[in-house]
């Protein structure tokens, strides 16, 4: 695909900080490529802790004064946000394919994904309540009020390059909180554009700033936040072991913390399912985004009376599935994000099959489209001790295994130090219920494999994180209680 925007300007090679375009403190620069095609889209900032600090001292100006605009005004400006986000949405979709690789229609998904979450906390700006204290004693008063947490560092991976930062930046700005953001390496594009539409929704100079940088440089600019006591929370999506490193590093000036880290989803279903809705749950869920998501099915549990069924259900819809790139109107699945991803799904596929699993369809890379490609691969007889059960695969592969019980199902489902989100098929009303509780999770999908909604609490638990966003529960992570307590009344 070529690089054709309706808005050129909508390409930003700069940081955002403090208002203003501005080169890397030192001008160094870095490519973006295509996944597709590994060219060049454009050399953007490669930012430092120069930049990091530039941004920082922008935000911490700023906040003086934007966390005393009405929650009203805030809302306003978001709202303009939210408008030109959907209207921009071809060039932002575009954008996206490009450095991202996953087809135009996915990322069009995206982009009223993650404006959802800007109309959302545009609404819930204006309801951030506090309470007023039933009187305890007399001539005393007690109030509980809720203030922005301060300047807020958002980091973000590169699968939803739009919704996982808009998902941040707009509770943050609702809150009145100040927000410095680098996206990653691979998709700053999308990220810097959306700073150019929120500078043209109004948002104040500084209140939101953006810088790109290449990994080892970003590294050294998220090390400038987390030893920064004017950074007071930090919001990240990511890795487990890059979350813990954050929790770790920022230790020394007692952040608030959200971790939006990883999954290894289960996907249960009972021999009582609905096998058809059931395999129209796991396609959506296991391959939107060549199954690069976190709460993407990892381990699909299929009790034994229903197994064989299944996979050919599933088999034959796998199949069907086309691999392309985001240039082809038709693609359904588009390049891994780089080869070494593609090298951990095959690490991941070669070794199932060296312990007895068998390939039903799929199972190689396909070089004739590109080298970042991996076919849409089902596994059968996949069992506990393959890599491919223990960690994150990220790619479109489904290995099932087989189960007798609920209870084994349970078991094996929880059997991860992860807890993002579990699927499960059923019609029993009484066991949807029961198993609904026990899974270890932070999301369920109960008979349903789309769970994202901006209205939901999204988040894990276990070594998945902790922190929410979306709902009314996405404002809290950005906001302190104070207490007054107001004497000599009477
Ligand atoms: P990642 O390697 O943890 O990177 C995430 C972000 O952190 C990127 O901006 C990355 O920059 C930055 N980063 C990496 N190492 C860092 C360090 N030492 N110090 C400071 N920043 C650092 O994760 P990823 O590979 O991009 O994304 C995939 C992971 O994200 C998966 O585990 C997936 O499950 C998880 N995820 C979770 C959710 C959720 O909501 N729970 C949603 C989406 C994805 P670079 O890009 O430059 O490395």
């Amino acid at each position: 695909m070529e690089l054709r925007l309706q808005r050129e300007e909508l390409l930003r090679r700069q940081n955002f900080v403090g208002g203003v375009w501005t080169d890397a403190a030192d001008m160094a620069r870095y490519p973006v490529t295509n996944p597709a095609t590994g060219k060049v889209i454009a050399e953007v900032a490669n930012s430092g802790k120069a930049d990091a600090r530039a941004a920082t001292d922008a935000a911490s100006e700023a906040a003086r004064e934007w966390r005393q605009r009405l929650p009203r005004e805030r809302a306003e400006i978001l709202r303009r946000w939210h408008s030109l986000i959907v209207e921009n949405t071809e060039d932002l979709a575009t954008l996206m394919s490009m450095e991202q690789g996953k087809p135009m229609t996915e990322s069009r998904g995206e982009v009223a994904y993650g404006a959802s979450y800007v109309a959302w906390f545009a609404d819930e700006a204006i309801r951030i309540y506090g309470d007023l204290i039933p009187q305890q004693q007399r001539g005393k008063q007690m109030w509980a009020i809720k203030e922005p947490v301060g300047v807020v560092a958002a980091i973000t991976p590169w699968n939803f390059p739009l919704a996982m930062i808009a998902r941040k930046i707009a509770p943050a700005l609702a809150a009145g909180c100040t927000v410095v953001s680098k996206p990653a390496e691979d998709t700053p594009l999308t990220a810097l554009a959306l700073a150019m539409l929120a500078q043209e929704a109004g948002v104040p100079a500084g209140v939101l700033n953006m810088l790109s940088a290449s990994r080892d440089q970003g590294i050294e600019a998220v090390g400038d936040w987390l030893a920064d006591d004017r950074v007071r929370k930090i919001t990240f999506t990511g890795s487990t072991a890059v979350g813990k490193y954050l929790a770790r590093e920022s230790a020394g000036t007692l952040k608030k913390l959200s971790l939006e880290l990883g999954g290894n989803a289960p996907f249960i279903v009972f021999d009582d399912a609905d096998l058809d809705a059931a395999v129209v749950g796991l396609m959506a869920a296991k391959f939107r985004n060549g199954g690069q998501t976190c709460v993407c099915p990892n381990r699909i549990y299929v009790q034994a009376g229903v197994f064989d069924k299944f996979a050919e259900l599933l088999v034959a819809r796998v199949s069907a599935l086309k691999v392309a790139p985001a240039t082809d109107p038709q693609a359904q699945i588009g390049p891994m994000i780089n080869p070494k991803a593609v090298a951990k799904i095959a690490r991941h596929v070669d070794d199932a099959v060296s312990k007895g699993a068998s390939v039903l369809v799929g199972g190689t890379r396909l070089e004739d489209l590109g080298q970042n490609y991996y076919a849409p691969t089902v596994l059968t007889n996949a069992t506990n001790d393959m890599l491919i059960t223990c960690e994150e695969t990220f790619g479109p592969v489904a290995p099932l295994y087989r189960f007798e019980t609920e209870e084994q199902a349970i078991t094996l489902a929880n059997d991860t130090p992860f807890g993002l989100a579990a699927y499960f098929y059923t019609r029993d009303m009484r066991r949807a219920e029961r198993v609904s509780r026990r899974l270890e999770a932070g999301v369920v999908g109960l008979n349903e494999g789309g769970v994202a909604s901006e209205a939901a609490p999204f988040g894990g638990v276990k070594e998945s994180g902790y922190g929410r966003e979306g709902s009314k529960y996405g404002l809290d992570d950005y906001l302190s209680i104070k207490y007054v307590c107001q004497g000599n009344l009477d």
